[in-house]
């Protein structure tokens, strides 16, 4: 389907083509349900196997396929399954993976709902699960001394950008006998590629980067043929984590600028990162990109760029936080992220909430901690208005 010499930005709009008779530009949305066959004889070879056709759009759906397919080569991923949102993607990974009675591994800096599901919703079911400071590699090693289902890790992580070693623990991993699943989201497919670093399945929220224009959410699962088809597939088919026609059209359109909007997104974030880094006013900047990152050596070797995100520690704790997003003018409030508008969420009140403050504390999410989505504005109006932000806490 794919030409194998095509580069990012071609393969990002012209893999998996599904043009239709009618010859359209951009890819037909087919916005049904179900599916008519032309016989009984022709239902009943579908539901056999040996006929191919499209069932119905929980099992499959030509739309929905085509961004499937070009998430796959994308990736470089045998295959894909694309789900209702990103948590989706996570959740369905999981349970059809694990089983009562097995283990799973986590960094313990994850994002709000797969911390959730790790510590709440898998000890439900007899599972066992433990979480792991992303960066204490003895700890890795003593968690994985035990067989293991799977290891899922986020890096970069949520919200403070700490960068895993993907390799390291994909080797661990492994002589566990888990999978490794990364949550890619904060470094997008284009900023990272997990499957090379011997990651085995690959999660995304393509609310986030994909769709990066604030209209819709969903999610994908990456991995190889044998697991997507045989483990993960049955299990969604019939749970029911189908993404909707439409919403895999708008993640078509989303994938068609994504490499355009990820480069300049990464600029303006380093550009960012190193301004607030001068300011007066600012405790600490955290940027995978950053000489300064603590795990600065892995970010480079890893990651094509440092990414759209910026953690940073304002004056005055959460009073100084709150001064400071109540000072953007152009800076918006929300816990969205990846999007083409910069967005400025406050952790340890909203994302975070949930965790205990003992949890924060190991996490390193101080009150004075705010997460910074950078998006596409030029970045001199970025700096200008968090200057002024930065000022305001400082006074709080
Ligand atoms: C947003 C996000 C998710 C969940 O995605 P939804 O589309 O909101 O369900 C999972 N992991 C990370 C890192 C995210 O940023």
């Amino acid at each position: 389907m794919s030409s194998k010499n095509w580069r990012t930005a071609t393969r990002l709009l012209h893999d998996a083509p599904n043009r239709t008779e009618f010859g359209e530009t951009s890819e037909a949305i087919f916005l049904t349900s179900g599916f008519v066959y032309d016989s009984a004889e022709q239902a009943a070879a579908t539901f056999t196997g040996d006929v191919e056709h499209f069932q119905y759009s929980r099992f499959g759906n030509p739309t929905v396929d085509t961004l499937q397919e070009r998430l796959a080569l994308l990736e470089g991923a045998d295959a894909c399954i694309a789900t209702s949102t990103g948590m989706g993607a996570v959740s369905s990974a999981l349970l059809a993976h694990v089983k009562t009675g097995e283990r799973v591994v986590a960094s313990r800096a994850i994002f709000g709902s797969c911390y959730w599901i790790v510590t709440s919703l898998l000890p439900r079911y007899g599972i066992e699960t433990e979480l792991v400071d992303g960066d204490d590699y003895a700890a890795w090693e003593k968690a994985l001394s035990r067989p293991t289902a799977a290891v899922l890790i986020e890096s970069p992580s949520n919200p403070m950008l700490d960068v895993l070693d993907i390799r390291r623990i994909a080797d661990l991993a492994h002589k566990a006998g888990a999978l490794l699943m990364v949550d890619n989201v904060f470094a997008s497919p284009l900023g990272q590629h997990p499957l090379k670093l011997g990651a085995d399945v690959v999660l995304y929220s393509c609310t986030k980067h994909i769709d990066g224009q604030g209209r819709v959410l969903g999610g994908a699962v990456l991995g190889s043929e044998t697991w997507i088809k045989e483990t993960l597939q049955p299990f969604t088919r019939n749970t029911g984590n189908a993404l909707s026609p439409f919403n895999a059209w708008i993640l078509l359109k989303g994938l068609e600028t994504l490499q355009l909007r990820t480069k300049a997104m990464a600029a303006n974030a380093a550009t960012v990162a190193d301004a607030l880094a001068a300011l007066p006013g600012v405790v600490q900047v955290r940027y995978p990109g950053r000489a300064d990152h603590p795990q600065a050596e892995i970010a480079r070797q890893q990651m094509n760029d440092g990414g759209s995100l910026v953690a940073f520690e304002v004056e005055n704790g959460q009073a100084g936080a709150f001064a400071c997003l109540n000072a953007f003018d152009l800076v918006a409030i929300s816990n969205n992220l990846g999007d083409a508008r910069t967005l400025a969420t406050h952790p340890a009140t909203t994302t975070h909430m949930r965790v205990s403050a003992e949890e924060r504390a190991k996490l390193g999410i101080t009150a004075g901690v705010i997460r910074l989505s950078v998006g596409l504005e030029d970045a001199a109006d970025l700096i200008a208005d968090l200057t002024r932000g930065v000022e305001a806490a400082r006074q709080a």
